[in-house]
């Protein structure tokens, strides 16, 4: 295949004709999720939205101001996906969406002038890659990359985008010699047509369909930002490329002055203070988790000793765990008083428990719950779980009177 886009890659807008438009279904990621959209597949006479290949996405753009939603490649067609249909024969004004476009060829030249240094300063051969929407992964056949290599990679590639050294696209026949001296990971099993190479000046040549900048000044600058571990004894190496490092660049201070007003503190403190934050508030937890145990100790042992106290203990607190409630019957004693416990919001949602002499709690248990809107269960006298409706406690206080004074009035 060679379409328009490939031998003119800074060419942003074509006109050319209609040869086919064929209804059809599409994915497509549809905020942020995959929807299945229907439309149709048109295919030009010639195209310069490029088709996703070599690890490059494809192109957005307009055709006749309809939008392209997706590009993809069937042999030699490039199937243009959109929501309208295009008659046959008619013309078509189609134009990139420039700023991806661009972007997708500083980070493809990028992989190709890093790909060729690694292999040629330490042997390391790029076994394949990744354009992301992010950055982007060269996976490198080698366990791994000392920092020494990564600078003197990272030095190197920006070396060679000052030299602003020429980036030429050639067209060579499949039977070509020359197809079999250059860097490849083999041709699709469909492709058609002629094969490209892509030399990087005095560098490197590669076999590639992708679109690629003129000059390796058009990168502007490389950013290695470090290397992981990868699957079975390689390395991936993540990279930014171009105007990347630019948005990267702003991302990063704009995080780095929120921090600052927040931490009240220098970028070089920040992970100093964020851990000394961290270290406290794990201690408060800690030491509120014993308050509460005690608070739960103290509430239990004043009801107790009230001489004037009744049959039934209800408490609400906004802050509390079912820890602080399970203490509180536990101290209180559930044969003869029946305990009712919420935390959590007063109005909305939260927990509950209920306890007291074991017959008492398994039949009011399931109806607390209802009247909670929640969802409960219980055995052996307790009867927990979590309440939606938190504002209907009054309720639930007076059907538990109302059971304790028929309960008294049966034993009497
Ligand atoms: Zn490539």
């Amino acid at each position: 295949m060679a379409y328009q886009c490939q031998r003119e890659c800074y060419q942003q807008q074509f006109s050319t004709t209609v040869v086919s438009c064929i209804p059809t279904e599409q994915k497509l990621e549809v905020n942020g999720r995959k929807e299945t959209v229907k439309g149709f597949h048109v295919v030009f006479k010639d195209a310069i939205l490029f088709p996703e290949g070599g690890g490059q996405p494809d192109d957005r753009g307009v055709v006749n101001d309809i939008p392209v939603l997706r590009v993809t490649r069937q042999g030699a067609d490039a199937l243009h996906f959109v929501t309208s249909p295009l008659p046959e024969g008619c013309e078509a004004h189609m134009k990139v969406d420039w700023e991806r476009r661009f972007d997708h060829m500083q980070q493809h030249s990028g992989q190709h002038l890093i790909t060729a240094i690694a292999d040629i300063e330490f042997g390391y051969k790029t076994t394949s890659w990744e354009l992301g929407r992010q950055r982007s992964v060269i996976e490198l056949d080698t366990p791994g990359l000392k920092p020494e290599q990564m600078e003197f990679l990272e030095r190197t590639v920006n070396e060679k985008i000052r030299a602003s050294v020429p980036v030429n696209v050639k067209e060579v026949s499949v039977d070509d010699p020359l197809v079999e001296q250059v860097r490849s990971r083999g041709l699709p099993d469909d492709h058609a047509g002629p094969v490209r190479i892509i030399e990087i000046e005095g560098v490197d040549s590669n076999m590639c369909c992708g679109t690629h900048v003129s000059n390796l000044s058009h990168l502007q600058a490389i950013k290695i930002l470090g290397v992981e571990k990868g699957k079975k004894n390689k390395s991936n190496l993540i990279f930014i490329a171009g105007n990347r490092i630019l948005q990267y660049t702003d991302q990063c201070f704009s995080v780095e002055k929120a921090l600052t007003s927040l931490l009240k503190t220098g970028p070089e403190k920040h992970v100093e203070a964020v851990d000394k934050i961290q270290k406290s508030v794990k201690m408060l937890q800690k030491s509120n988790l014993n308050l509460l145990r005690d608070l739960a100790v103290l509430t239990a042992q004043a009801f107790k000793s009230d001489p004037k106290r009744g049959k039934l203990f209800t408490l609400h607190r906004k802050e509390g765990d079912n820890e602080f409630m399970n203490i509180i019957a536990n101290e209180i004693g559930t044969e003869e008083t029946l305990i009712f416990l919420t935390v959590g919001d007063e109005k909305a949602t939260g927990l509950f428990l209920l306890a007291g002499p074991v017959e008492m709690v398994d039949s009011l248990g399931p109806r607390v719950s209802e009247m909670l809107e929640g969802k409960g269960a219980g055995k052996n006298g307790r009867y927990q779980g979590r309440a939606n409706r938190m504002s209907r406690r009054s309720e639930v206080t007076t059907l538990l009177q109302e059971s304790l004074e028929l309960h008294s009035q049966q034993e009497e």
